[in-house]
C-alpha cells in the first residue's frame, strides 16, 4: 500500500516507521525541519510516567508505551530514555499531585511515599515547610524527543522512506488520498494519514468542533550551583501541587533543567500565533515553581520555547477517517509519551481498515 503522511512529529515519525516495517511504501511530508522545533514534539525531552490521575484507561496503556518505545529502541539501535522516575508533590489536600498519586492506588502501582522532611532531605530544592508530602513511582523518566526525531529521520532514510522536508501540504483531497504540495505538486497515496499537529485546523477547518488550539511556554533554567548536584540526580516532577500544574524535567545527559506549567496555557486562533516568547515569561514561569522550590530568586532563565498543540474536550485523543484519509491527534498536552504506541496503532488501523478499536484505543476509556 502506498501511504503518504503529512506531518513528521512523533505521531508522523512512528507512523512512517510501523508502515514501512510492515513493507509500506511510504512518503513523510513535513513542512519544516525533522524535528520541526515549532512543532509540540520539537522540543528536547518529554515525560512518561505512568501517573494518569482520573484517567484509568491512559495509566493501563502506559505498558504499552513502555513496551513500543523499546521495539524503537531496537530498531534504533540505541535508547533515548532516561529512567530516572517520578516525583509527585502535593501542596493541598485534593491538588493535582494528590488526583495523581490516587489514580496510581487505583491502579496499584507501587510508590514510594515521602513525608516533607524527608523528601526536602532526599531533594535539596524543595522547601519542608511548603507542601505536605512527596511521592517517588521509579517507573517512568525522560524520553529524548530531539534526538528521538533525527535518528527515527535517518532510520527511515536508510529503508528508503521518501522523507520530504520543507515540504508544505496546502490541500488534502481526503476522497482520493491526494495532497497538494505548496511548489504545486501532488502527492498521490492509496491511503492518507495526517498528523499534522496544531496545524490540523488549516488543512481540515471543521475540525474545530471537535480540536481546539493552545499555545503555551517552557523555561529552561541554571539552578544554584550548589543545587547542582542534586539536580542531576533528581526525577521528573509529574505535578509540584498548588494550582499551577507546574511539571520539571530534570538536567539530563548535557540537556537542561526544564519547568513547564499545564495552568500557563492559553487558547489561540492558529499554531503561529505569538510563538516569540515574551521578555518576562520565563520569569513568570520560575515564579510559580515557589512553593515548593525554595530559593527560586537564584535560578537563571536561559531559555524560553512556546509551543503549539491541540486538545479536544475532554483531553482524549482524537482520529477520524474522511474517505481514504486518518486524521490522528493524539497530544492534549500528554501524547508524547504514547508516541510509539500510536504509530503501531495507526499502521495497524490502516490495514485492517478497523477505525473503531483505533478510536477506543486511543480514547483509552475504561468502562
Ligand atoms: C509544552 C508541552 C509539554 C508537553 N509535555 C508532554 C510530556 O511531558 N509528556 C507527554 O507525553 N506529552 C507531552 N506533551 C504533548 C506532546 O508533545 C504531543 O502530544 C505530541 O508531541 C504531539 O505530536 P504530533 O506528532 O501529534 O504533533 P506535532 O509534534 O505538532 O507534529 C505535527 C507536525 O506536522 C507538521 N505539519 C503541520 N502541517 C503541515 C503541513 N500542512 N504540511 C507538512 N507538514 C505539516 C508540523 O510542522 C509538525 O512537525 C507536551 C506538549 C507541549 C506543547
Amino acid at each position: 500500500m502506498r501511504v503518504a503522511i503529512v506531518g513528521a512529529g512523533i505521531a508522523g515519525l512512528s507512523t512512517a516507521w510501523s508502515l514501512t516495517k510492515l513493507g509500506h511504501d511510504v512518503t513523510l511530508i513535513e513542512q519544516g525541519s525533522i524535528p520541526n522545533p515549532l512543532a509540540a514534539s520539537g522540543d528536547r525531552h518529554r515525560m512518561i510516567r505512568r501517573a494518569y490521575g482520573e484517567a484509568d484507561g491512559y495509566a493501563q496503556a502506559i505498558a504499552e508505551a513502555f513496551d513500543s518505545w523499546d521495539m524503537l529502541w531496537d530498531d534504533l539501535g540505541v535508547s533515548h530514555y532516561a529512567n530516572c522516575g517520578v516525583l509527585g508533590i502535593s501542596q493541598f489536600a485534593g491538588d493535582g499531585a494528590e488526583r495523581f498519586r490516587i489514580g496510581l492506588d487505583r491502579m496499584g502501582f507501587e510508590y514510594e511515599r515521602l513525608d516533607s522532611r524527608e523528601a526536602a532531605q532526599r531533594y535539596p530544592f524543595l522547601d519542608a515547610a511548603t507542601f505536605r508530602y512527596a511521592y517517588f513511582d521509579r517507573d517512568g523518566g525522560t524520553l529524548f524527543s530531539e534526538r528521538i526525531a533525527h535518528d527515527l529521520k535517518a532510520w527511515l532514510r536508510m529503508r528508503g522512506v521518501d522523507v520530504r522536508m520543507h515540504t508544505k501540504a496546502v490541500a488534502i483531497d481526503p476522497q482520493n488520498a491526494s495532497v497538494r504540495i505548496e511548489s504545486g505538486a501532488t502527492v498521490h497515496a492509496d491511503r492518507l494519514v495526517v498528523t499534522a499537529g496544531a496545524w490540523t485546523l488549516r488543512l481540515f477547518p471543521s475540525l474545530a468542533e471537535n480540536l481546539s488550539i493552545y499555545r503555551n511556554a517552557v523555561a529552561y533554567l541554571t539552578p544554584p550551583a550548589d543545587l547542582d548536584d542534586a539536580w542531576s540526580n533528581a526525577p521528573a516532577i509529574v505535578d509540584i501541587g498548588g494550582s499551577s500544574d507546574g511539571y520539571v524535567l530534570p538536567p539530563s545527559d548535557g540537556i537542561g533543567l526544564k519547568f513547564g506549567a499545564r495552568a500557563f496555557k492559553r487558547s489561540v486562533p492558529d499554531a503561529e500565533t505569538d510563538r516569540i516568547a515574551g521578555p518576562d515569561e520565563g520569569d513568570r514561569l520560575r515564579r510559580l515553581f515557589a512553593p515548593p522550590f525554595s530559593r527560586i530568586d537564584e535560578y537563571t532563565v536561559t531559555e524560553v520555547k512556546t509551543c503549539a498543540y491541540t486538545f479536544t474536550a475532554d483531553e482524549r485523543f482524537f482520529s477520524k477517517r474522511i474517505g481514504k484519509t486518518l486524521v490522528v491527534s493524539a497530544c492534549s498536552g500528554h501524547g508524547y509519551k504514547f508516541g510509539a504506541a500510536v504509530g503501531q496503532r495507526v499502521a495497524h488501523a490502516l490495514e485492517t481498515d478497523d477505525d473503531t478499536t483505533l478510536v477506543q484505543w486511543l480514547r483509552a476509556e475504561t468502562v
